[in-house]
């Protein structure tokens, strides 16, 4: 358990702090031991005001939806920072949408289809936040953010707002390139007039094709690993070395798509961890080639 006496004092807010709040209920495998503090910003000159005073020695972390990232169970120390409705607006200017960090990346896809703006439906079943998926360029069905990212606005460590344009950021397959610590408030995309119809037959067959292959209702934190270069599917691999369905106490690798890890009711974040590292061992002495972690581990 973190120890809260470890805790610097914290400048004052108009936000919320919340203390040794358990991460397993912020995120999407329910494991993960306390943040020491969760601060959520009453607005943008909240969070700039917190970040340009807070103590040098307080760690800060952004949190999303937490369905990315396999928090250890001894929890996190320092400041795990969570953005809130003021940061969840959707806004349209002509063709360019531009999003709060904090908006669900289905909404997303469900308001720019009523807009008849085409670009945003691969978001459909992404269960993340727009800064979750800027900070991971999430992609899904050949479509990834940074086909469509016109600019980023994030907050720097010490509190400033930068605005910057996508392409300086050099995003790769899941991978943002944020700069180490910045919390994206605020992004532009750019999207393609469509009939709203035409939008809502590619958002229904993007669901049905999740609902078929990947388990979408368990407590899991998606793909586990990148898929390796030269075309090569991480699950086919895992699926070779003969992993699918292999358990370690309450964890386990989905039957139904093997680069997913399950949490079945009791899991701690060791035993994923161990499941995760097991799977990665056997794929390597099988085909020696090592398969990189997707989910964030944190503490
Ligand atoms: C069932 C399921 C299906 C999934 N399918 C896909 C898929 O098809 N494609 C895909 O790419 N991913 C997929 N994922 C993974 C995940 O949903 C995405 O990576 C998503 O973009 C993460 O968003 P989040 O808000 O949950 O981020 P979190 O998990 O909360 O955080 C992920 C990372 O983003 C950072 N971050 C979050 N918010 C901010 C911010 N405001 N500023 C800076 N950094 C920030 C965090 O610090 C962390 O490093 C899936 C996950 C699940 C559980």
């Amino acid at each position: 358990m973190i120890k809260l006496s470890s805790l610097p004092s914290l400048p004052a807010v108009r936000g919320r702090y919340e203390f040794d709040v358990p991460l397993s209920q912020s995120t999407w495998f329910r494991v993960g031991g306390p943040a020491e503090v969760i601060f959520k910003p009453a607005d943008l000159e909240d969070l700039c005001q917190f970040l340009s005073q807070k103590p040098s020695n307080l760690s800060c972390y952004p949190l999303g939806a937490g369905s990315n990232v396999l928090v250890a169970d001894a929890g996190l120390p320092g400041c795990v920072i969570r953005l809130g409705r003021t940061f969840a607006t959707i806004e349209q200017q002509g063709n360019l949408v531009i999003l709060g960090a904090g908006c669900l990346d289905r909404t997303v896809a469900l308001t720019t289809c009523q807009w008849a703006l085409s670009g945003l439906e691969f978001l459909v079943g992404i269960p993340g936040t727009i800064g979750g998926a800027i900070a991971m360029n999430a992609g899904a069905y050949g479509h990834e953010v940074k086909d469509r990212l016109q600019w980023v606005e994030w907050v720097t460590p010490q509190g400033k707002v930068e605005r910057i344009a996508a392409h300086a950021l050099n995003m790769t397959y899941r991978e943002g390139h944020l700069p180490e610590g910045v919390i994206v408030t605020k992004a532009a995309f750019l999207c393609d007039p469509k009939p709203s119809p035409d939008i809502q037959l590619t958002l229904d067959a993007f669901l049905s094709e999740r609902e078929k292959s990947q388990p979408i209702r368990g407590r899991t934190g998606g793909s586990t690993f990148k898929n390796p270069p030269d075309g090569l599917k991480a699950w086919q691999l895992i699926d070779q070395a003969g992993c699918r369905g292999l358990k370690i106490g309450d964890a386990q690798v989905s039957e139904k798509h093997c680069n997913f890890l399950l949490n079945l009711d009791a899991a701690s974040a060791a035993d994923l961890e161990q499941l995760g590292n097991t799977v990665q061992k056997r794929v390597y002495d099988q085909t020696g080639i090592m398969l990189e972690w997707e989910i964030i581990r944190l503490g």
